[in-house]
């Protein structure tokens, strides 16, 4: 294999390796979306619970006052009733008193209703501040270990990039050109192995002849597919047999 084209492998070689880097670079941030928005709906609920207690608890001074009044208003109207003087108005009195106190007993039963549902708030609520908490507390480290290996990835990055500009400065401008052009129209390699008498790329017999002078070190481009077919460890000349 002539010089240049080991060098156009070993590039290959790097530019595989910066895909890869750069692959994982880009699922970084991603990855950081998904905390993110995990967190914020977890807020949200722990917000939707705290909104849901206080309106509960909103409800609960409503009746009580409502419940005070109904209390003060009982007393003035069993006073007035010793004060009656006709039957009638005795009547209305009671009549008073008697849809008071079924105010009252109703004003009870959401009272005692109030508690329990202030009860169960408050432990929705708890629940979702641990649930917010924890993920904020496992989202946090997560975000720590992540931001240590893009800074990794990023020095990965920068040394694969020197070695590249240190290799591609060893290889002559047409070839380098013409690996470039390969690569940029992302045909994955661009340096493929004679593979039993084909192209490994696209598979097309080349000829006898031709995989001899490759087996030798000569530069080949598939007419078909336009990469490099070199000779690697486990090509063969299944043409030539
Ligand atoms: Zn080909």
């Amino acid at each position: 294999m002539k010089e240049d084209l080991k060098k156009i492998l070993l590039l290959q070689d790097v530019d595989s390796h910066i895909d890869r880097v750069s692959a994982e670079i880009d699922e970084i941030p991603r990855e950081k979306l998904i905390h993110e928005r995990e967190l914020e709906s977890q807020k949200t609920d722990y917000e939707k619970e705290k909104k849901k207690l206080e309106e509960t608890r909103e409800s609960g001074r409503k009746y009580n006052a409502d419940m005070e009044v109904n209390e003060n208003r009982l007393a003035e109207f069993k006073t007035k009733l010793l004060e009656m003087k006709t039957n009638d108005a005795y009547r209305a009195m009671m009549e008073q008193i008697k849809y008071t106190e079924n105010r009252i007993n109703d004003l009870d039963s959401k009272i005692i209703e109030n508690m329990y549902e202030e009860e169960n708030g408050e432990k929705d609520l708890e629940e979702a501040r641990k649930i917010w908490e924890r993920n904020k507390k496992r989202s946090e480290k997560r975000q720590d270990i992540l931001d240590g290996q893009l800074e990794v990835l990023k020095e990965n990055i920068e040394e694969l990039m020197a070695e590249r500009k240190e290799i591609a400065s060893e290889i002559g401008k047409r070839l380098l050109d013409k690996y470039e052009q390969l690569r940029t129209a992302g045909r994955g390699l661009v340096v493929v192995g004679l593979e039993k008498g084909t192209c490994g790329g696209c598979l097309t017999n080349i000829p006898p002849q031709t995989t001899v002078e490759i087996s030798q070190g000569e530069t080949y481009i598939c007419p078909i597919c336009g990469r490099f077919v070199i000779w690697k460890d486990d090509s063969s000349m299944a043409g030539a047999k």
